[in-house]
């Protein structure tokens, strides 16, 4: 009955019947019978009505993977068993890219033709990079010491709970719990309220992988009731956040009470040095395009350009004469760069911040708004904006989370390396260079998790992708050690 029939299983169908959870294997409504409604941005309507789970149904979830967790044999598996499920996870979600990436598109609003082209491929292979990594990960060492015979050994931890956003729900997800599945934990996750709808169907191929029932439960709700429930709950071994500093923080408190640990991967204020030798144009466009990137709901993106006042002039207008350029569209529209942003209450916030940006005396090389799209009036979609001018400008200091750069010129590295590091923030930054000697230096010198030198926004599988500062704590993911967060060591002593 859950199994995805893929031709019965288009999202017509998943859409005309009545959205369910997924707990301990059943897919239920909300013990309450109540529901909150995702939108479809683009249009501005009715998506889906979803269940709203309250903490009973939480405690019902947590109950499921707990239950998984003792009573199946997921955590006792060999790793190579588990990563043949993972694998198998994998290419169900390869095989059902069209309906995951429609999905994403209708829920976020992106241009479906990214969500096909990377947010969910790349999720596929984030569950291959861990199911491979945890065959071969040595599960037992030995500690070399005199007169015993000591070794430590890896266990999963438990239950582990994961609350997201809504900017990259599908990836995130696969950022988010592969490592901890391939370590043999179970999970709960609750997706974030405006976009919940693929993690339901990743509930769903998780069973048709043949992954045993419980080991993944999906809990959807508000952030104020079902996340705050996840995050308080006592029986959670491990917790896991991405989102805003500002709910990361009660998240982290939360878990604080009961001593849970807690990883957060939070926003960011990122930057991109560009030095006078850079090629000008093609810097530009990759800007631009980095900006743009998801309507610029991107935590990670480059929204600070500190240009060499040398050739800030000819960077500004080719940046700008890019970014006019660029489609604002329907999701579904093949020819859409730009799809709306997630929600009204998300572009009042953007069209807060430019008002804001130019009442400060920011220039306005390209003043952004509203974007009207034929067809689609109701739809949340704005133009993309490009400001300028001094540091303490609040399109320089806060994030933006929308289709939005601000430039501030400069004449010398350490005033650019200055700029940079004085935000509150640390997820990431670009050098752009053509010296690798002061490429490698610059990057080394920015204090964030990340630093790319000529390019932005580079997630390899395999490269910790983390924040320190107002970005988040707790490790990161998408590296080795984010495996390693998700074992528990246990030291084993026997004297000789
Ligand atoms: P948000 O913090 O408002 O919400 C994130 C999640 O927290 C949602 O699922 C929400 O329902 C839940 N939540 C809300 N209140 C809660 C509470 N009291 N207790 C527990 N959970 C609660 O963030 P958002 O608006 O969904 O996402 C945008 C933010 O996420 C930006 O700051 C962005 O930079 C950040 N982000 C960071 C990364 C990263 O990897 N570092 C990735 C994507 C997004």
């Amino acid at each position: 009955m859950n199994k995805i029939d893929s031709k019965a299983f288009a999202i017509g169908e998943f859409l005309s019947q009545p959205i369910k959870m997924h707990i301990g294997g059943e897919q239920v409504a909300a013990s309450s019978g109540k529901t909150f409604e995702t939108l479809d941005p683009g249009t501005g309507k009715l998506l889906a009505r979803v269940p709203a789970a309250e903490a009973a149904d939480v405690d019902a979830a947590v109950g499921a993977a707990r239950q998984a967790f003792n009573k199946t044999a997921w955590r006792s598996m060999q790793p190579k068993d588990r990563a043949v499920l993972l694998h198998r996870l994998a290419d169900l979600i390869d095989k059902h890219t069209p309906l995951l990436a429609e999905i994403e598109s209708r829920d976020v609003g992106k241009p479906r033709v990214q969500a096909t082209a990377f947010d969910i491929p790349h999720a596929a292979q984030t569950f291959r990079y861990y199911a491979d990594l945890s065959v071969n990960t040595r599960h037992r060492e030995p500690f070399p010491v005199a007169g015993n015979d000591a070794w430590s050994v890896r266990q999963p931890h438990g239950v582990c709970g994961f609350i997201f956003p809504w900017n990259f729900p599908f990836l995130l997800l696969g950022w988010g719990v592969a490592p901890a599945m391939a370590a043999g934990n179970t999970i709960v996750i609750k997706p974030a309220e405006d976009t919940p709808l693929s993690a339901l169907i990743f509930a769903r191929l998780v069973e048709e992988a043949g992954i045993p029932k419980g080991v993944v439960n999906v809990i959807t709700g508000l952030g104020s009731t079902t996340g705050a429930a996840l995050s308080s709950h006592r029986g959670i071994n491990r917790m896991s956040f991405t989102g805003s500093p500002e709910i990361g923080k009660l998240v982290a408190e939360a878990c604080a009470r009961n001593l849970v640990p807690a990883k957060l991967e939070l926003g960011g204020k990122g930057a991109a040095i560009l030095f006078d030798d850079i090629a000008v144009e093609s810097a530009a466009e990759a800007l631009a395009a980095a900006v743009t990137l998801n309507a610029g709901q991107v935590c990670c993106t480059a929204t600070r350009w500190i240009v060499h006042e040398k050739v800030a002039d000819a960077f500004i207008a080719k940046a700008a004469s890019t970014m006019k350029g660029m489609k604002v569209g329907y999701g579904g529209d093949e020819s859409s760069q730009i799809g709306p942003l997630v929600s009204d209450k998300q572009r009042r916030r953007v069209l807060g911040y430019v008002e804001r940006s130019a009442k400060e005396g920011a220039e306005a090389y390209l003043p952004g708004g509203v974007a009207d799209v034929s067809g689609y009036e109701e739809g949340f979609y704005v133009k993309p904006a490009l400001l300028g001018g001094a540091s303490d400008n609040i399109c320089a200091r806060e994030e933006v989370f929308g289709p939005v750069a601000y430039v501030m010129k400069f004449k010398d590295e350490e005033e650019a390396v200055t700029l940079v590091n004085s935000s509150p923030y640390g997820l990431a930054n670009s050098v752009w260079t053509s010296d690798l000697d002061r490429a490698t230096r610059v990057a080394e010198r920015l204090v964030a998790g990340n630093s790319w030198i000529n390019a932005h926004n580079l997630f390899p599988h395999g490269v910790s992708y983390g924040g320190c500062n107002l970005s988040g704590c707790g490790g990161g993911v998408l590296g080795p050690d984010t495996l390693e967060d998700y074992y528990r060591k246990q030291s084993i002593v026997r004297p000789l």
